[in-house]
């Protein structure tokens, strides 16, 4: 189904298709990094995007002990598979079967994530995203999104879960305000049925991308195979994802960049060496939890 609001509109095209990494992380929990540390320039403000998806329990069953994080925010997104989260702030959560945990790291936290599972499909994402200078600092947030509390759109074989930002009308779990939030970050889980596309407006400022996870979708005028995320140019007011073939399941993030320098030390990502430095030393020194 093609959207009349966006018909006149110049699409995005893909300016580079992207495999990921595997690699392993936390307990030996073997997953996909998509979005790896090179890209953070190119798509800010988003900092990393890890995909894992085993049903062997080898791959994650040692999930991710107590560790820190400072500077910048955490978005699970579990499709299949229970995970149970817990952190120095006090808050506690299960992630389970199309639900988000997002999790605002700000001043600093330690948390944990494990599996809650000792057999079956473990399968989902991370999305780092990243704060802007003046909120790195902040004080820690956490928001557990059960899967009904996700709204959706719907339309003749085409349904969307609006889990950040608003598309077609109807507004995500998490929407924010672009003067507290500049990065006004979008994020849409898009299930296509065989032939079914879907059209979503978005300003060419904002850094955008599509990581296809089911089937392969023609997005703009290039195929994007499962397990892969296309980078969107920066022209063009609307970004079109099709299924030609089979059914398509695909994420669409976008935001406007924050043009801050990025600095990473592990699980911290703040402006300059030297805050890092003091990271490190905070953490060392139990100021996290
Ligand atoms: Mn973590």
């Amino acid at each position: 189904m093609s959207n009349a609001n966006t018909a006149a509109l110049a699409m995005r095209q893909v300016e580079r298709l992207v495999k990921g990494q595997a690699t392993s992380d936390g307990d030996g929990v073997k997953l996909t990094r998509v979005l790896t540390q090179d890209l953070q320039q190119r798509l800010d403000p988003f900092l990393m995007l890890d995909n894992f998806a085993s049903d062997n329990p080898d791959d994650y069953i040692g999930g991710f002990p107590n560790h820190p994080h400072r500077g910048f925010e955490t978005v699970t997104y579990m499709i299949a598979g229970r995970m149970r989260h817990r952190d120095s702030a006090g808050h506690e959560g299960l992630l389970q079967n199309g639900g988000v945990q997002w999790m605002t790291a700000g001043f600093g936290l330690t948390h944990s994530e494990l599996p809650e599972q000792e057999e079956g499909l473990m399968e989902g994402f991370q999305l780092w995203l990243n704060l802007p200078a003046r909120d790195k600092l902040c004080q820690p947030g956490y928001r557990d999104i059960q899967s009904q509390d996700i709204p959706e759109w719907t339309a003749p074989g085409v349904t969307v879960r609006v889990i950040a930002g608003s598309t077609q009308g109807v507004n995500g779990a998490v929407l924010r305000d672009a003067q507290t939030h500049p990065t006004q970050a979008l994020m849409l889980d898009v299930h296509l049925a065989p032939g079914a596309s879907f059209e979503h407006a978005l300003p060419a400022a904002h850094n955008a991308f599509v990581f296809v996870y089911r089937g392969q979708a023609l997005v703009g005028h290039s195929t994007v195979p499962r397990s892969h995320m296309a980078i969107l140019s920066n022209s063009g007011s609307a970004v079109r994802l099709q299924a030609t073939g089979e059914a398509v399941r695909a994420l669409l993030i976008a935001g406007a960049p924050l043009r801050e320098p990025i600095v990473q030390y592990g699980p911290f990502v703040m402006n300059t060496r030297e805050e890092l430095m003091t990271a490190v030393e905070d953490f060392s020194n139990g100021k996290m939890g």
